[in-house]
């Protein structure tokens, strides 16, 4: 796959074997958990770890230098609310850059756009939030520390996976689509590549695929009605094709692949209730693909994995969990215009546009009397991933 998506077109990881990998870094700094260490003996670990040799001072200094408590005052907390004040704030940054750090980017960039624009309260702090990189992202908590702890700090490994919104390629037409973040799920090295698939939300598998009109309270959504789904990870294709009912998704692919001209493959298929996170081998960063109901096709990056800490929650049940999801609803009720809507209606002679998106409580009340249809229309259930969450 390395010839379609290039190291110099994206920026990935090499190949990581996730058991040797988590399995040695365990073991090294399982001493973290070792609560008879005095402070001093733990950091000498920490040192022996990076493999650095330095002297007594050069630590001490060091150690002073990275430590937390130099993060403690945020530039944020200290926006005054006043213009006066954000005069003393601009002059007071501007004094306390030291020359050596005038060469470096970021501090260009700070003199550029903050400090030398006298901006008002609202403009800083527009600046500051709409910049900040996780602001098109609402965090999502689904854990339930209640359950018993059954898994040991630094023992596990967890994968953060970010899930892309469904695109669609027309062979022979290139297009300008660029990955739209919608969700994240957080895995355990104990998940199988089943369990991730089940968890991954798309508003295909909600949507309900024929006309509701007639009984819009008894909704049947595709989910149930189409399981089959295949996963692309590394060199694998990961497949649910346990029995006639599922179509596997692998074959054509399996099938393209032996065509050397396109430079795909050779790919290896497996059963995906076979197989552990933590068995796997994979690049951090490289566009992986789910593909289910048909032709829906999600890109998926793992962007980070790291061992198990004990902010975390130690329950296997927990995992796979949701870490945080898009903000964005793109589509509103076009007739209230302030709700999400959640149906589409068609053909109706009551309403002017075709199609129109409806929210419930507008659906409900302009379409049916005391629960009965007026007037011709269809309607179909209409789903975004953010209603989930
Ligand atoms: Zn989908
Ligand atoms: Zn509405």
């Amino acid at each position: 796959m390395e010839k379609v998506y290039t190291r110099q077109q994206l920026n990935f990881s090499h190949e990581v074997n996730l058991k040797e990998h988590f399995e040695l870094f365990s073991n090294k700094v399982n001493f973290i958990n070792d609560f008879s260490l005095e402070e001093s003996e733990q950091d000498e670990e920490i040192f022996n770890l990076m493999g650095i040799k330095l002297k007594q001072d050069t630590k001490d200094l060091l150690k002073d230098t990275c430590s937390f408590e130099h993060l403690a005052e945020s530039t944020l907390k200290t926006i005054p609310n006043d213009k006066k004040g954000m005069k003393k704030l601009h002059d007071s940054s501007l004094k306390h850059i030291p020359l050596e750090a005038k060469s470096l980017e970021t501090i260009k960039n700070l003199e550029a756009n903050v400090i030398t624009k006298n901006r008002s309260v609202k403009e800083y702090t527009d600046f500051y939030v709409n910049g900040l990189k996780y602001r098109s992202q609402v965090e999502i908590d689904d854990t339930n520390f209640r359950h018993l702890e059954n898994l040991k700090e630094n023992d596990e490994i967890l994968l953060f996976i970010r899930i892309y919104a469904p695109f669609r390629y027309i062979p022979g037409f290139k297009t300008s689509w660029i990955p739209r973040f919608s969700h994240e799920i957080i895995v355990s090295g104990s998940n199988t590549v089943q369990d991730f698939c089940k968890k991954i939300l798309c508003p295909s598998d909600e949507n309900v695929s024929y006309d509701i009109s007639e009984n819009p309270d008894n909704l049947q959504p595709t989910k149930g009605k189409y399981k089959s789904c295949l996963i692309f990870i590394h060199d694998t294709l990961y497949h649910n094709a346990k029995d006639s009912n599922y179509v596997d998704y692998s074959e054509v692919v399996m099938e393209f692949s032996k065509n050397l001209n396109y430079g795909v493959g050779p790919f290896k298929k497996e059963l995906m209730d076979n197989v552990l996170f933590k068995d796997l081998k994979l690049k951090l960063g490289y566009p992986y693909m789910y593909q289910h109901q048909g032709d829906c096709e999600h890109l998926f990056t793992i962007s980070d994995i790291r061992l198990i800490h004990s902010s975390d929650s130690l329950c296997s049940e927990d995992y796979p969990r949701f870490a945080c999801a898009s903000n964005k609803i793109t589509r509103r009720c076009m007739m209230c215009g302030t709700k999400e809507a959640c149906y589409i209606v068609r053909n109706c002679d009551r309403i002017p546009s075709d199609p129109a998106y409806m929210c419930e409580i507008c659906f409900k009340s302009y379409l049916y009397i005391d629960g009965k249809k007026v007037g011709n229309f269809k309607a179909y259930v209409y789903f975004e991933s953010s209603y989930v969450c």
